[in-house]
């Protein structure tokens, strides 16, 4: 779903004060999304927005077997670049390493072998890339790995755990992950100089009657330039601290409403985690 949808209201979660947090999708579609919570507090959208970039697990390379390479690149590059190489995540049929029954020796239900055989003249992309588990495959199969000259080989395994960005970023799930808050503009006694127009980086005001309009408040950087070129005051710009324009993407290790589940749950569990422990001390 894409542009501007107004009508998806939805309430997910309570806040400490006891009131819902409103969700208003504004965007929403498999690779970003762009939200408005309301009745919240930055803190929350803070910790939210940390738990993309940094909790949410992920699948991606994390070691390399190369039994042949005799590419331009070094071997070292070559297991980088596919590091970095998004992978569509399952973790209902995988768990973290050092979760894992079999104590990190390394299982099939902790990591997931790709191999990958290829000879020049070939541009290798990451759809070269076979996997064992049909459900963990690169999130977009025309990332190229390296061109291939005329009988040039490259020939290795590499094997996929799941991890957290907070490790490595190569377990990042979120992102371009940021918030501000809404801004709330009012014009009154305005003399219709037009200064704040000119002044406008983001071209949202505009003459309307006898008077100044906001075409688009969502695109406000809250600068305040506008302000400062209001000689009669007339333009007041304000944040509204209880509401939130959360912009978020996703790596392709999952679709956006995949992630914002994931780190709403992950989110939920850390705060009983904390009530529990604070429980124990009364
Ligand atoms: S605060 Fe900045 S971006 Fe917002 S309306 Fe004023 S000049 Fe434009
Ligand atoms: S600068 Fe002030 S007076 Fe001039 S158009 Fe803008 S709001 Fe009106
Ligand atoms: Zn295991």
């Amino acid at each position: 779903m894409t542009g501007r949808v107004h009508d998806a209201a939805d309430v997910f979660e309570k806040n400490g004060a006891g009131t819902m947090i409103e969700v208003e999708i504004v965007e929403l579609n498999d690779e970003k999304a762009k939200l408005i919570l309301k009745s919240t507090n930055n803190a929350f959208v803070n910790s939210l927005r940390r738990i993309m970039l940094s909790e949410v697990p992920t699948i991606a390379i994390d070691e390399v077997n190369i039994y042949d390479n005799t590419s331009v690149l070094f071997d070292e590059q070559i297991a980088l670049r596919l590091a970095l190489i998004p992978l569509k995540t399952d973790m209902e049929s995988y768990n973290l390493p050092d979760e894992c029954s079999c104590n990190r020796e390394g299982c099939t239900l902790c990591q997931v072998s790709l191999t990958l055989s290829a000879e020049g003249p070939k541009i290798v992309y990451s759809e070269d890339l076979i996997s064992t588990d049909p459900k963990i495959l690169p999130a977009d199969p025309k990332i190229p790995i390296i061109e291939l000259k005329d009988g040039q080989k490259l020939f290795l395994e590499a094997i996929a755990r799941p991890g957290l960005g907070k490790n490595h970023a190569k377990w990042q799930a979120g992102v371009a992950c940021g918030y501000k808050n809404m801004p709330m503009i009012a014009i009154t006694g305005c003399d219709q100089c037009n200064a704040c127009i000119t002044e406008c980086s983001q071209k949202i005001l505009k003459p309307q009657g006898n008077t100044i309009v906001v075409i688009d408040p969502f695109k406000c950087t809250l600068c305040r330039l506008c302000e400062d070129a209001c000689d009669v005051n007339a333009i007041k710009v304000e944040e509204d601290e209880k509401t939130a324009i959360f912009n978020f993407e996703t790596d392709g290790s999952y679709t956006a409403q995949e992630l914002l589940l994931q780190a709403t749950n992950i989110l939920q569990r850390k705060a009983n985690a904390l009530k529990d422990t604070l429980q124990t001390l009364q």
